[in-house]
């Protein structure tokens, strides 16, 4: 599914996130940023040690006491397609999500939109953040995530040319394709 959110595309897709030919892709790290299970592991180990390297100089200045939920940074993308990973932490649940850790989620899309702004990247791949080990509603996750990257195209035009979501599983991808219909229809009728 893809849609215009002003000048930038907003992609739908399912697939593998390690593959996406995006400028940068955003992986769903953990406080420690030394890498982990589902996709976490699968960038690093497609990308290689330079990306570990770089985590740990991040966290030797940056972040001692490790990376936050909802703060997002940024190293290479090593030997991926993607020249830059950007890393952020989204809230450990069990189920639907608190006001709380709806806001860390909310965070953790938008502080790496921010990021990539910085940087001056183009386009930017999301995977679905804490819907795999972190265990959030994929409903309600899925609604804040296309939110919150929707409201940044608004509050930020014509910044970034593509937005897309690289959803792992049709399953998941159903999930966000009927939530961005949703939100789509409910701003028409605003
Ligand atoms: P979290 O700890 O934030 O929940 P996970 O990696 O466990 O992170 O899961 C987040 C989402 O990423 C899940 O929907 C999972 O299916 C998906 N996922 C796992 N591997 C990949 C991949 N290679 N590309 C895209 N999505 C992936």
């Amino acid at each position: 599914m893809e849609v215009k959110i002003g000048s930038t595309k907003l992609i739908l897709t399912i697939g593998d996130i390690t593959e996406s030919e995006t400028e940068s892709i955003v992986n769903a790290a953990n406080s420690t940023c030394m890498g982990g299970a589902g996709v976490d592991g699968a960038i690093h180990s497609k990308g290689g040690p330079q990306i570990l390297q770089e985590c740990i100089k991040i966290r030797k200045t940056l972040y001692p006491d490790g990376l936050p939920p909802g703060e997002a940074v940024i190293t290479t993308g090593g030997n991926l397609k993607a020249k830059y990973v950007i890393h952020t932490v989204g809230p450990i649940c069990n189920g639907p999500l608190t006001k709380h850790q709806k806001q860390i989620l909310k965070n953790a899309y938008q502080n790496s939109l921010k990021l990539a702004l910085e940087k001056n990247i183009k386009s930017i791949s999301f995977p679905s953040i804490s819907t795999g080990a972190y265990r959030c509603d994929v409903k309600v996750a899925s609604k804040i995530a296309l939110k919150a990257v929707i409201d940044f195209l608004k509050q930020n035009p014509n910044k970034l040319d593509l937005v897309a979501f690289v959803l792992f599983t049709p399953e998941i991808y159903q999930v966000y394709k009927t939530s961005l219909e949703e939100i789509l229809n409910a701003n028409i009728n605003d």
